[in-house]
């Protein structure tokens, strides 16, 4: 293919023809992807920080959801 006709094709792809030309993200995909997001599990950096400073030095804390799951597991 040319470089004339690949630069076409670009053209072509950009600007009011692509469909999602000029629209941001809908409040109700946003919405969906804040759900979404908060549906996650923490960072593994906090349970790494509870097994560091609270299993290993025998430490509970009430704040702490990991010392309250592993209470409960055990
Ligand atoms: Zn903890």
């Amino acid at each position: 293919m040319s470089e004339e006709s690949k630069a076409r094709l670009s053209e072509m792809r950009k600007g009011e023809l692509n469909p999602n030309f000029g629209k941001s993200a809908s409040a109700e995909t946003r919405t969906r992807m804040s759900i979404a997001r908060k549906g996650k599990k923490m960072p593994s950096s906090r349970r790494s920080a509870h097994t560091r400073y609270h299993s290993n030095k025998d430490v509970f804390k009430d704040t702490c959801a990991y010392c309250v799951e592993d209470r409960q597991n055990t």
